[in-house]
């Protein structure tokens, strides 16, 4: 790296030697001179630090922003990330021309008698099983798909162009990885874990697709989710759409659709 000091010496031992070649006049050129090297030097040497510290504050900045968008006890997604994409993407369906478009699904995982876990191996053990559960959760989506830590041992998962039916055969995958699990905990049996999945597609009608909110949609799976746990847990539950209601009744939320029929729950076991 160049210095002014090096540019200096560098200019006053060319100044030296051509001491004797010019004149006085010549040599307060040659001096001013010098100092412009230098001052240019400088500037450059300012410039190049300006540059690394930009970067460095780049670079801080984009480290920054992923922290705040992903989980930082699994590396998965958090809430803030997922939300404005599965916005996106459902806005996507309502704009015109909709109603052909394959579905969005949404997942809802939530660990069967975690509580159990934390009580008996302890909250050190606790957090690695949630984080072998987000691996193998992400190890079962497609690139395209989005997995997101939703709560404490809650997760939800964004599967885009997919229909109810491959969104539930995924979810089933997802179930068997997580039941697959044999995590080390002390002297014992490893540790085994399962988790329950409610599963529901947006829209609900897909020849419908404006009138609903998405969050309709995720309040369904959430439905389908508890209905699994009331069943027997380490299940797989979905909100089936029945014939499309009328109009008006497309943007009721979950709980009018299932209550007056339009919407069903059913284990995808049966
Ligand atoms: P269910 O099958 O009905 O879902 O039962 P559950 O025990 O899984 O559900 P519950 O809501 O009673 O308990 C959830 C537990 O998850 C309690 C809480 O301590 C634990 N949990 C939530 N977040 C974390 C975390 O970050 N680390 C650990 N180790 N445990 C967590
Ligand atoms: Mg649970
Ligand atoms: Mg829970």
């Amino acid at each position: 790296m160049l210095f002014r000091s090096d540019a200096l010496i560098g200019v006053f031992s060319v100044q030296s030697v051509l001491a004797n070649a010019y004149g006085p006049r010549e040599q307060g050129l040659l001096h001013t001179l010098a100092g412009y090297v230098a001052i240019a030097v400088d500037n450059a040497h300012a410039w190049r630090e300006q540059q690394r510290t930009l970067e460095a504050l780049r670079e801080a900045q984009a480290a920054l922003e992923r922290a705040s968008l992903t989980d930082p006890l699994t590396g998965l997604w958090n809430r803030r990330f997922i939300e404005p994409r599965i916005d996106a993407a459902a806005r996507r369906l309502a704009a015109p021309p909709a109603g052909g478009d394959p579905p969005l699904s949404l997942l809802m995982l939530d660990l069967d008698h975690f509580k159990r876990i934390n009580d008996e191996h302890g909250h050190a053990v606790g957090d690695q099983a949630l984080r072998a559960v987000a691996q193998a959760l992400q190890a079962e989506l497609r690139p395209a798909d989005l997995a997101a830590r939703w709560g404490g041992e809650e997760f939800i998962v964004a599967a885009f162009d997919t229909d109810l039916a491959g969104a539930t055969r995924l979810a089933e995958r997802i179930r068997l990885a997580v039941a697959a699990l044999q995590l080390p905990a002390g002297p014992g049996a490893p540790l085994r874990m399962s988790c329950s999945v409610g599963v529901a597609a947006f829209p609900t009608w897909p020849a419908r697709p404006t009138a609903q909110p998405w969050k309709h949609a995720l309040a369904l799976a959430d439905r389908a989710l508890y209905a699994a746990k009331a069943a027997q847990r380490n299940a797989v539950w979905c909100a089936l759409p029945g014939a499309m209601p009328q109009a008006d009744a497309l943007h009721r939320p979950a709980s009018e659709l299932l209550s007056q029929g339009h919407v069903t729950l059913l284990s995808a076991r049966s």
